[in-house]
């Protein structure tokens, strides 16, 4: 086992290393950037495929591996460039097959993933910041000192390497890890294109759903880019004051204009789901589910209730199985499919909510 001061030794002789010999981290560019700089290097362009395949599709950390390129170029690419990414520390499973990673960013912060395994479903819940700035109330994120926006080549690892781990193809990506996708969204984006690219981790665009809070500028940039993906919106309270309250941002991203724009999403790209996560005595009475259902009479959309998934630090409940019955029944007159969310991996803190990587700062 390594302790910690050897290992930050060691990270802070190979940063001063690479500051030394001006490498940079070639996983920073993507591959439009990357075929320029082949270009610039006097290469043809498929040699920025090979790398970027190397790297993404092939688990590539050396330029030593990749044999198809001649070993003078290889070489002279290792003097100029490093292939630095996270580094994965822990992983612990759940009694349902999920697992929860923890990983370890290049400046010694830490992020953490999911996998869900689903029959032939495998889903890698990914994070795209470390913490999150909205923090909301009830979400144990939140509750953590927002560090830093993840680059696209990050958020990409955490997929990449649960793939090689698991020895398993990934099949879909939720980016409903810690942080807020539409804050960061230009690197939720270029992870997006490395995912889904055929020479990347060949994951269907149909197969990832971006989940946010309701950011209206983050919605309306992804609404005209030219992604395929799903949306999620973490409605959550249907009563704006409540809203507003439990999710500082609301007041900024007005309920209507939120629906609005989900409204076009469905309507263009694809239906959109409505996550409503239930909170003991605070969005989980009758008056609540009827007034969801009249809020969201005329959008095409799914449901998906969520029971709180408790955590240590926080005090909100979940509500008790009769409650969730009765507003999971009460739903079932709204036009929309309504699901109710099974918890998964909740023994390891790696439900909706829970990732918080508070072991880690818990030894600050
Ligand atoms: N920031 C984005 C992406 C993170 S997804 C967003 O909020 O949508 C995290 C999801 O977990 C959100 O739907 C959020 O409402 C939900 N959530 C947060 N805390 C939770 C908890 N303790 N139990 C269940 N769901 C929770
Ligand atoms: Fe951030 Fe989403 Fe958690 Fe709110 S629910 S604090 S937006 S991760």
């Amino acid at each position: 086992m390594h302790s910690p001061s050897t290992e930050n030794l060691d990270l802070l002789c190979s940063v001063l290393y690479n500051v030394a010999m001006r490498r940079r981290n070639i996983k920073r560019f993507r591959l439009e950037p990357l075929c320029e700089l082949m270009a610039t290097l006097g290469q043809n362009t498929y040699r920025a495929e090979q790398i970027f395949q190397w790297i993404w599709q092939k688990n590539a950390t050396d330029f030593a591996a990749m044999t198809n390129i001649s070993k003078a170029f290889r070489n002279s690419l290792s003097q100029k460039f490093t292939i630095q990414g996270l580094q994965k520390r822990t992983v612990k499973t759940a009694h349902d097959g999920s697992q929860k990673y923890l990983f370890r960013t290049n400046d010694s912060k830490y992020v953490e993933s999911v996998f869900i395994p689903e029959g032939k479903r495998k889903t890698v819940c990914v994070s795209t910041q470390i913490g999150c700035p909205v923090q909301c109330a009830f979400c144990a994120t939140g509750r953590m000192k927002f560090s830093r926006n993840l680059r696209a080549h990050e958020i990409a690892d955490q997929a990449r390497i649960v793939q090689h781990d698991t020895n398993t193809k990934v099949t879909n990506v939720v980016f409903m890890g810690m942080g807020e996708p539409l804050l960061n969204l230009q690197e939720t984006l270029g992870a997006i294109e490395i995912n889904s690219s055929p020479i990347g981790l060949s994951i269907s665009q149909r197969h990832t759903t971006v989940s946010t809070v309701g950011i209206l500028q983050g919605m309306r940039t992804l609404l005209n880019a030219p992604f395929k993906v799903k949306l999620a919106i973490s409605l959550n309270f249907a009563d704006e004051n409540v809203r507003n309250e439990m999710i500082p941002v609301a007041k900024n991203n007005p309920l209507k204009e939120v629906l609005q724009i989900a409204k076009e999403y469905s309507r263009t790209k694809s239906m959109v789901t409505f996550e409503y996560v239930m909170i003991k005595n605070l969005n989980d009475r009758l008056r609540d589910a009827r007034l969801l259902v009249s809020l969201l009479k005329d959008i095409p959309a799914k449901i998906n209730l969520i029971p709180y998934n408790e955590h240590p630090l926080m005090p909100y409940k979940r509500p008790s199985d009769e409650r969730i019955g009765q507003f999971y029944n009460y739903l079932l007159t709204a036009p929309q499919t309504v699901t109710l969310r099974k918890s998964r991996g909740q023994e390891i803190q790696a439900g909706c909510g829970q990732l918080a990587a508070f072991h880690v700062v818990k030894k600050k």
